[in-house]
């Protein structure tokens, strides 16, 4: 048996697909995060059950973002130290998330996207105008940056 803690989007899209996974898990963030009625519902269907992570270890994956440079709220952070915590594979298609469980070695599968092989193989560009940089937000044009697999 093998836990699988499931990120927001991957619940949002859970009510059109199906959720292919035995034991689920999230942490209460996610509740928050939902909006849907539908949404809502498959936590019922599915018994998806709700944990807290520990607080070290939130507070050392979170160190660990800051130092890879990732752009991870701390609803990521903490789905990512529950996971640690109970042996479980992240279920997210978010590429900073599956970035740091990569390098921390918690094993992840992706939901909608086909997942990325290896971590040294991402670059981080900007969401306006494309450049590639190390930054958060891009120098050239002040935009958000995002994480994407390089090919
Ligand atoms: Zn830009």
């Amino acid at each position: 048996m093998t836990w699988h803690v499931l990120d927001a989007n991957v619940i949002i899209h859970g009510t059109e697909i199906e959720l292919p996974f035995d034991e689920m898990v999230t942490v209460p963030e996610v509740t928050q995060e939902i909006k849907s009625d539908r949404a809502k519902q498959t936590f019922d269907i599915h018994k998806i059950e709700i944990r807290e992570p520990d607080n070290e270890a939130t507070e050392e994956i979170g160190e660990k973002a800051e130092k890879a440079n990732l752009e991870l709220s701390k609803t990521d952070i903490r789905l990512i130290a529950l996971a640690k915590k109970i042996n479980g594979t992240l279920v997210t298609d978010d590429y900073e998330i599956q970035n740091l469980a990569e390098q921390i070695n918690i094993p992840y599968k992706t939901f909608l996207k086909e997942g990325i092989e290896e971590a040294k193989n991402w670059k981080r560009v900007c969401k306006n105008c494309e450049h590639r940089t190390d930054r958060k937000t891009c120098e050239k044009c002040g935009g958000e940056t995002k994480l994407v697999p390089e090919n």
